[in-house]
């Protein structure tokens, strides 16, 4: 069976006043993806297409703003950190945020002492590349092993990355410093900082 080219299924979505877009393969994909909101397409149309793309919702789909691959944007499960990160220009997969790890790295650094920062954290996969760009984990004085926080609904889950960066700067004045998600369940999120060594 040869495939139909991608324009006569953007005429067959047009036709039909359906939003459609068909996504190189990302991270995840072995296939082209193909993106739409699939309650409005005939289910014979949709097993059609399923034999030649993977299928993805318009809802939980984006492409990387550098390479244009598909992200599938959705957890997949709880705590699930996805292989591509937010950035101010929209989301960027993993393989364009690992070629470019200094300057991404940079997008999630801040000075501990800085009350104008809006706090994220990078995903667990990029702690690998941490130690080659100068970071290290943060060690309280009152602790001899890498501080993991918490936070959630569990009780003694009180951390706050608030709080964090506030006993950093205690600790060793103002320094750069960024926040790692090590792990996410329903009701709690693991975290750990680094500090930024000073060259
Ligand atoms: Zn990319």
């Amino acid at each position: 069976m040869k495939q139909i080219p991608d324009q006569a299924i953007y005429n067959y979505f047009d036709q039909r006043n359906l939003d459609v877009s068909i996504h190189d393969p990302g991270e995840d994909n072995e296939k082209r993806v193909i993106v739409a909101n699939w309650n409005d397409v005939h289910n014979s149309m949709t097993e059609y297409l399923e034999s030649y793309f993977e299928i993805d919702w318009e809802d939980e789909s984006t492409t990387c703003c550098e390479c244009y691959c598909h992200i599938h944007t959705s957890p997949g499960y709880y705590g699930d950190p996805g292989n591509f990160i937010w950035t101010g220009f929209g989301a960027v997969c993993k393989p364009c945020v690992i070629d470019n790890v200094e300057s991404y790295l940079e997008e999630f650094t801040f000075w501990s002492d800085s009350t104008m920062y809006q706090y994220k954290a990078i995903p667990s996969w990029l702690v690998e590349h941490l130690e080659a760009n100068n970071f290290v984990p943060f060690y309280s004085i009152n602790s001899d092993c890498k501080d993991a926080y918490e936070s959630g609904l569990h009780a003694g889950q009180t951390d706050t990355p608030e709080k964090v960066a506030k006993l950093v700067t205690s600790e060793l004045g103002p320094v750069e410093m960024l926040f790692c998600i090590d792990s996410a369940g329903q009701f709690d999120v693991h975290f750990s900082a680094y500090i930024k060594k000073e060259i």
